[in-house]
């Protein structure tokens, strides 16, 4: 029998490398990285003294646990150019984070750090299905945001026609899908749920869609919002993760053959995950933050970047390199409502649950005296919009009221609504959590 998704015949050879190889090949980009970091950047020579450590130290991958951290309070105390590894005029291009929390930080890229970076894309899109000679339709924002002139760089090297549509216009994205008929779509999920939505409402059904593949990532989602996208375009959803820090998208990418967390390409980023209130590095496999040392880059390397990501670190399966878990929430993230932790991704895999409902949702935490109230509001999917009683709507409430209890352990308030009631993204990450308590000071 042949697999749906056969796995691609011309992968680089390191992506199937053996164990040995791979950790050789890090050892020495890893030597490499220290001393180009501390010998080019006051900041990191400074850290590495602090902590009284010389990259000479460095004799075995493990060692690594003796470097300090960066945290994103670094980038933006050296904003914006003081972590750059080479001259300025070195740098060929800048890119900014979108700023979901706080101010802006700044990152620079060489031509050869580019270069990398599209290689890296490349393989990421083909490892999610894509081929030279598909046409990849980019939603992704392009401008200082990683995202669109990533994804448009790694397309072209794989040898794609690339559309570079950017974020926004949801009535011309569809019109350009429909006249232009791209196989592949990237986009943040939350985005392609808008576009699917606009299909919806032209009375597009799935199957007369062209696209086949989207790849997805810029913000956190579930295996219930996977499930969701892939019905509603009929494609195959794939999980593609990178931050700006660490380079951008194309830090990890999920193999379509196997769709089993995103594989993370670890010749050009060494992972480590840590205990986030020790710092204590954990083995594979234990649930904590994610943390990264670049491996290639010249204009800005990072040492031990932590990325406030929650996962955890996977053995290989379709490709050589280990992958790490869905992101189940940021530690900046994490609500705590009544004492209880937890992430927006636990409330909105208890929404999907529930097919009536559409992936749209957002939660509101506000404060009466001294207590915080939460409340979840959701809508009903486009179909249902008006076919349901009050009282049926009550009853799908009181049901996720229910669930959200049993499996997160917080009362809820929960409001279900109309179709097109929660405000779209219509340029890239959705705000799912609105907190409106006051700030202790
Ligand atoms: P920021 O959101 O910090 O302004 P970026 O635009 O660089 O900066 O976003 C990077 C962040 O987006 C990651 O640290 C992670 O939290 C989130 N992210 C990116 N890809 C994914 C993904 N596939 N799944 C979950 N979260 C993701």
């Amino acid at each position: 029998m042949t697999a749906k998704h056969p796995a691609p015949t011309d992968l680089e050879p390191v992506e199937t490398a053996s164990r040995d190889e791979i950790t050789a090949l890090q050892l020495q980009r890893l030597k490499w990285t220290l001393l180009h970091a501390y010998n080019n950047v006051p900041h990191h020579k400074a850290a590495f003294d602090a902590k009284g450590v010389h990259p000479d130290d460095l004799k075995t991958l493990a060692d690594l646990a003796k470097f300090p951290f960066m945290t994103k309070a670094d980038l933006r105390e050296e904003y914006p150019f003081g972590l750059l590894a080479v001259p300025r005029d070195q740098v060929a291009r800048l890119h900014a984070s979108s700023g979901t929390t706080g101010k802006s930080i700044v990152v620079g890229y060489t031509l050869q750090d580019i270069d990398h970076w599209s290689n890296l894309m490349a393989r990421s899109i083909r490892a999610g299905g894509g081929r030279a000679g598909d046409m990849v339709h980019v939603a992704y924002g392009y401008g200082m945001f990683t995202g669109g002139l990533g994804a448009h760089y790694g397309a072209e090297r794989l040898g794609c026609t690339v559309v570079p549509m950017s974020g926004g216009q949801t009535e011309k994205q569809v019109q350009l899908i429909m006249d232009f008929k791209p196989q592949i779509i990237m986009v943040t999920p939350s985005y392609s749920l808008v576009i699917a939505e606009e299909f919806e409402r032209l009375g597009v059904k799935p199957e007369d869609i062209s696209l086949k593949i989207g790849l997805f990532g810029a913000e956190p989602w579930g295996e219930g919002m996977r499930a969701e996208i892939e019905r509603k375009l009929g494609i195959d959803a794939i999980d593609i993760y990178g931050l700006t820090e660490v380079i951008g998208p194309g830090v990890a990418c999920e193999c379509i053959e196997s769709k089993d967390g995103p594989v993370i390409w670890e010749d050009h980023f060494y992972p480590e995950i840590i205990d986030p209130n020790t710092g204590e590095v954990l083995p594979d496999g234990s649930d904590g933050e994610l943390v990264f040392t670049s491996l290639t880059k010249e204009a800005f390397p990072v040492v031990r970047y932590r990325t406030r990501d929650l996962t955890r670190l996977l053995p290989p399966t379709s490709r050589a390199f280990r992958r790490m878990g869905k992101i189940t929430g940021r530690t900046d993230d994490m609500l705590i409502v009544r004492g209880v932790n937890m992430f927006p991704t636990q409330i909105e895999e208890q929404i999907l649950r529930d097919k009536r409902l559409s992936g749209n949702y957002q939660v509101l935490v506000s404060r009466t005296g001294h207590l915080d109230d939460l409340e979840v509001r959701c809508e009903v999917q486009r179909e249902l919009s008006g076919t349901l009683s009050a009282a049926e709507l009550a009853a799908i409430g009181k049901e996720l009221q229910h669930h959200i209890k049993t499996n997160i352990g917080v009362s809820t308030q929960v409001s279900i609504l109309a179709f097109d009631s929660i405000p779209r993204t219509l340029t890239g990450k959705a705000k799912r959590v609105v907190d409106e308590r006051p700030t202790l000071v």
